[in-house]
């Protein structure tokens, strides 16, 4: 699990409202600033032109155009919104419904570059235009979904008796429709609405302004490693790691740096020898946005809780907790409590046992200390190489990145049936990206296009994503995916194999569960598309491609030595694969304290919350190991504080979690990982269908039965009464 907490794990650019995809072929009014380029319409509103049915002209992008293009893109918007209310025909799912998925195309279009170079290209010149833009795009939306008399038409629709004459999709489309404009406040009176749509707005900036303030943190701080002394420990990889980021940053007299991003930190942590710099290192890390500076998120947090509460005290709810679940799969927040304390108290319980592993060993030693946090990585790798016999450093040189890619793409060939190849014939943001072109197998015929980011760079924020570019569709002809997978591997040294970690290997196959579960969709409208499903159904197919990354299958084809060549022997494979549930108690606490404060949160209702205090008595009450702190302290829980998306919802790793267990031993049962007839049940019911049909019915479609429990717990090794 530690593996699978991204900093947002998916980006889903736009669920719900805007369909997605280059339909209108917008002539903007607007020009560029300089007299030069006057006559140039902006090349951001622009349809996508060129191959595989238009692609992103990441090389025509300027950040000054940014503004221009939103808003046309809004004007444009709002007025095809106007011209569907208006419509004098009776309300008809065709001139409403659908005609909302044909509206906005050229806003997604922006949104979407806009949003790629939020994520990866970010400046003080971007960040000047997301300031003044975001607070914008939050009252557009809402404006929307505030249009009365468009309301009126998707309300009489959904509860038109000719509904029943809709396929099951389009009356699924419906429905969403209906319960997100009225999630959204349709049905509110004019003065709740007029504050409504103020909340959103003071949300949106300081949402942006939270996210601006972590990566502040993250790229402004460093750990300078000044003599050799400092290195101590550190295998060679990271100290080439270490002195390429002191290059980077010029510190001329340094022998290596340590940058304030979890992929640098955690390394660090867990091999360092040296226990002061570990400190050092683990303080700097966990009080990102906490220090009482100019990038301090506190007393965002505060307005943030306050402002969600209100706000869903407006819209007729208890907490923000019950409404963002309402739509989940958990549907409340109480269920999804009780899942996290069912799994709580056996992680717990496991800690203390792997706490006493490691004071043993530090006894062993004669090290004269207690376990503290910045010990745990440290000593944890000790009692790995101890209890398994089994070096993390000695598995690295067997895991190449490109080498893991290659497996990946052969999984999907295996399990969905889908072949991927270079292309070089279409535009990127950066020299580091590369695209792969998926077509089907056995019938030749293109299927999407899969981007490839995996490099750290200034501006780009940490962790690893998916990010959907374009998502299939068909209701007005066929509509192929485009996708992303982003992630942070420290480049290394110019012409040698990029080595990673075991869990980055993991993380890799992860978010390409979330690409194969955008470009397996085959679905008519985009609302409906790919990864568009509930947040705590979502990581349920990326979770479960983990798995296959652990396939002899892959690892004797893929995991081949840097230097011989030779696959990884089965003798560290057997050690790899006992040592799976190492650590659990670990992963699953660190990840769940965080789960669990998110909620306590956004139960709170409307008191005042001093965030750093809030954080401190509810670990308290739930008994919090000391030895560990939350994976995302609130001040840097980008998650829960950097937009709606995962707020009250970062149980939905562990929910997800559930079903990913359950599903993977049906693979099991059967013929084992690459069992044909169930990866075709998968594909057919949970991968290719989107949000066509209940989440619930569709995973019964799949495993024929509701998931349990227990798969969850045998999986992290933990008792399953
Ligand atoms: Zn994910």
């Amino acid at each position: 699990m530690s593996n699978v907490m991204k900093r947002f794990g998916v980006i889903l650019l736009f669920a719900g409202l805007f369909a997605a995809v280059g339909f209108l072929n917008m002539e903007s009014p607007v020009v560029r600033a300089d007299d030069k380029a006057a006559a140039d319409p902006n090349p951001l509103v622009a349809k996508w032109e060129g191959p595989y049915g238009g692609v992103p002209a990441f090389d025509k992008v300027r950040v000054e155009d940014f503004k221009p293009a939103l808003e046309a893109a809004m004007a444009e918007n709002l007025a095809e919104i106007d011209k569907i209310a208006a419509n004098p025909e009776k309300p008809t799912f065709e001139n409403t419904i659908a005609a909302l998925e044909r509206s906005g195309r050229t806003l997604d279009r922006v949104q979407t570059i806009y949003g790629i170079w939020g994520s990866n290209m970010s400046s003080k010149q971007y960040q000047a235009v997301e300031s003044e833009m975001d607070p914008k795009l939050a009252g557009f939306s809402d404006k929307i979904t505030q249009n009365e008399a468009l309301f009126k038409r998707i309300e009489a629709v959904y509860n038109s008796p000719e509904k029943t004459k809709l396929t099951p999709e389009q009356q699924r489309l419906s429905w969403r429709y209906y319960t997100n404009f009225v999630r959204a406040g349709a049905k509110l009176d004019a003065a709740a609405k007029t504050r409504l749509s103020e909340i959103n707005q003071q949300l949106a900036k300081h949402y942006t302004k939270f996210s601006q303030n972590l990566l502040a943190d993250e790229n402004e701080q460093f750990l300078e490693l000044k003599t050799e002394a400092d290195l101590a420990g550190l295998p060679q990889s990271l100290k080439d790691a270490a002195a390429e980021e002191a290059k980077d940053r010029k510190l001329t007299s340094a022998v290596g740096a340590v940058a304030n991003t979890r992929s640098s930190i955690e390394p660090f942590l867990t091999y360092s020898s040296r226990r002061d710099l570990r400190e050092k290192a683990f303080r700097m890390f966990v009080n990102r946005g906490d220090n009482g500076d100019a990038h301090d998120n506190n007393a965002i947090i505060t307005e943030v809780l306050q402002l969600r509460a209100e706000r869903a005290k407006l819209l007729g709810y208890q907490t923000h907790a019950h409404w963002r679940l309402e739509n989940a799969m958990a549907k409340t927040p109480e269920r999804a409590m009780e899942l996290m304390m069912a799994v709580w108290k056996p992680a717990v319980a496991r800690v203390k046992e792997e706490v006493t592993d490691m004071q043993k060993i530090a006894e062993q030693e004669k090290a004269g200390i207690t376990i503290e946090p910045w010990d745990y990585r440290y000593y944890a790798e000790k009692v790995r190489k101890a209890k398994y016999d089994l070096d993390q450093n000695e598995v690295k040189p067997y895991l190449q990145l490109e080498k893991l890619r290659e497996g990946m793409f052969w999984v999907a060939g295996e399990l969905f049936n889908f072949k991927f190849t270079p292309v070089t014939n279409v535009p990127v943001y950066h020299p580091d990206i590369r695209v792969w072109e998926v077509t089907d197998k056995t019938t030749g015929k293109h299927v999407g296009l899969w981007y490839f980011d995996p490099y750290a760079r200034a501006g780009k924020r940490s962790g690893a994503w998916m990010n959907s570019y374009r998502s299939q569709e068909r209701f007005d002809g066929n509509i192929t995916t485009i996708v992303s997978n982003n992630a942070n591997f420290v480049k290394g040294k110019p012409g040698e194999p990029l080595l990673i970690s075991w869990d980055d290997a993991i993380t890799l196959f992860h978010e390409f569960g979330h690409a194969l579960h955008g470009l397996s969709s085959n679905v008519n409208y985009p609302t409906l598309s790919g990864t568009a499903v509930a947040r705590d159904y979502v990581e349920f197919p990326s979770q479960l491609m983990e798995h296959w990354v652990e396939t002899p299958e892959v690892l004797q084809k893929y995991a081949l030595h840097y230097q011989t060549g030779k696959p990884i022997p089965q003798e560290m494979l057997t050690k790899v694969q006992n040592a799976s549930k190492f650590n659990q108690g670990f992963a699953t606490v660190e990840y769940l304290a965080a789960a669990i404060v998110d909620m306590k949160l956004h139960l709170a209702g409307l008191q005042r919350i001093d965030p750093d205090k809030f954080e401190r008595d509810t670990l308290a009450e739930i008994g919090m190991p000391k030895e560990i702190v939350m994976r995302h302290r609130t001040p840097q829980f980008g998650h829960v504080f950097a937009g709606d998306g995962y707020s009250a919802g970062y149980y939905s790793y562990l929910w997800s979690d559930v079903l990913n267990a359950d599903a993977f031993e049906a693979f099991t049962e059967a013929a084992g990982p690459y069992d044909k007839k169930i990866a075709e049940r998968l594909q057919k019911n949970i991968f290719s269908v989107g949000n066509t049909i209940d989440q619930a019915e569709a995973y019964r479609g799949f495993r024929g039965r509701d998931p349990k429990v227990a798969a969850l717990m045998r999986k992290r090794g933990f008792p399953t009464k």
